[in-house]
């Protein structure tokens, strides 16, 4: 006998109710997406190691210990991707479009991290994201949110789901406030987690991100960055507070966020939820400057967001909001004979827009109980001559049936 094998760990396999959640979360975000003007680009899985390394900055966790990096049999260093901002901006240098900007993007697929799985943490999940690429007004910033949140509202899971926002400041602020923590953080060293004290001298904002108790009992006494804010970075972030409050999404103000990856300046914002236990991110997001700089592109601007589609599934699940399994007709062939007309008629309705199956074999009786266990929403009986007639599977009446309107009473595919 052959091993039976396995998924890999932190990998899953969607099927049935989690597949649907998963497209829902897809079709949702993409048909709100594009109201906003997000166009999808589908960039490549894997790229030359260099885009992340450089790209997300060497003091993020998913540069220091979470990336699938492999050398191929050419001798090149590639990375699975872990996230997709990185992708994008080498797409937009690539592609020659830094001089027609802004570009809007939207996109949807998996991503890889080498990290402990875990309810709502996987080593291949998925991102949706948008990033609006070459604006630098808060009023992109604000839009990028507001978009974010009208998806959280269209999977019906915004109950629960709040906003928190930061803002990181320019350069000069965060020069400013690096020095700060330093010395906080240098002082207290001997409490930091063994990753704290590495982040330390390479980045210290990045503790500030630590999920460890101790360093977390540390960082609610550390200085703030709203108090190292220049001017001008002060009024990027409150022009960006006023244009949500326009757009009508709520907010909480948290001076604790700084994000994962080390490319953000200016605004930083999570939409967060208690109800996924530890793993209560369900989309992160900020600006950043310096990321089509990094790719070889000029200085670009730019805001966009991520959201884990596990996490917005685990959430839909949660808020009873699984799309039910689809309800087709089951086309019958009343004899062997009427096959022919029975495929006649499941591709007329097909060709309608319309749901059918059919079975393969067995006899009437037999494709009647097969239909019961689709959970049909009727089965169409179908005579040599095209007669038909229709079974109400839910009240079980029978009764002659044109095929036309067969087709009107027959489901459509229902989509997010
Ligand atoms: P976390 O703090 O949960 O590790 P992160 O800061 O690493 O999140 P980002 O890199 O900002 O996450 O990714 C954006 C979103 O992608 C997260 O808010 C989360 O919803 C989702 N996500 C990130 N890593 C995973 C993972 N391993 N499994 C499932 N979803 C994930
Ligand atoms: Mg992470």
């Amino acid at each position: 006998m052959s091993t039976r094998l396995q998924p890999i760990r932190g990998t899953r396999d969607l099927i049935g109710a989690d597949a649907r959640r998963h497209q829902a979360v897809a079709e949702v975000a993409r048909r709100i997406a594009a109201l906003y003007g997000f166009e999808e680009w589908i960039t490549p899985i894997f790229e030359d190691t260099r885009v992340f390394a450089r790209g997300l900055g060497e003091t993020s966790d998913v540069v220091a210990k979470e990336m699938y990096t492999f050398t191929d049999r050419g001798g090149d260093s590639l990375t699975l991707r872990p996230e997709n901002t990185a992708g994008v901006c080498r797409a937009l240098v690539s592609n020659g479009l830094t001089q027609n900007l802004p570009q809007k993007v939207f996109y949807a697929g998996p991503m890889f991290r080498y990290e402990r799985p875990q309810k709502g943490r996987y080593r291949q999940f998925h991102q949706i994201g948008v990033e609006v690429l070459g604006a630098a007004e808060p009023l992109a910033d604000a839009e990028v949110i507001a978009c974010g949140w009208r998806i959280i509202q269209a999977l019906g899971i915004a109950d629960g789901v709040v906003l928190e926002i930061n803002t990181l400041g320019d350069a000069e602020s965060r020069e400013a406030y690096r020095a700060a923590l330093l010395s906080y953080f240098t002082a207290h060293e001997a409490a930091l987690s063994p990753d704290s004290r590495v982040r330390l001298h390479r980045n210290p904002l990045r503790i500030l991100d630590s999920k460890d108790a101790g360093d977390r009992r540390l960082v609610a006494e550390a200085p703030l960055i709203t108090d190292f804010l220049t001017p001008a970075a002060r009024a990027h972030y409150e022009a960006v507070l006023r244009h949500l409050a326009v757009f009508g999404v709520p907010v909480r103000e948290n001076p604790r966020i700084v994000r994962g990856l080390d490319y953000y300046s200016h605004t930083a914002f999570e939409f967060v939820t208690d109800r996924l236990g530890a793993q209560g991110t369900v989309m992160g997001g900020g600006r950043y400057n310096g990321l089509v700089e990094e790719m070889g592109g000029p200085p670009t601007p730019a805001v966009g967001w991520a959201a884990g589609m596990e996490r917005l599934a685990l959430l839909m699940e949660a808020a009873g909001r699984t799309p039910p399994a689809p309800r087709p007709v089951a086309v019958i062939p009343r004899e062997e004979a009427a096959e022919a007309a029975a495929i006649a008629a499941a591709e007329a309705l097909r060709g309608a827009g319309r749901l059918a199956v059919m079975e393969y074999r067995g006899s009437l009786k037999r494709r009647m109980e097969r239909a019961d266990r689709l959970q049909a929403r009727a089965a169409l009986l179908v005579a040599a001559d095209g007669s038909c007639e229709w079974k109400d599977l839910d009240t079980g009446e029978q009764r002659p049936i044109a095929l036309a309107e067969a087709i009107a009473l027959a489901p459509a595919p229902t989509t997010g």
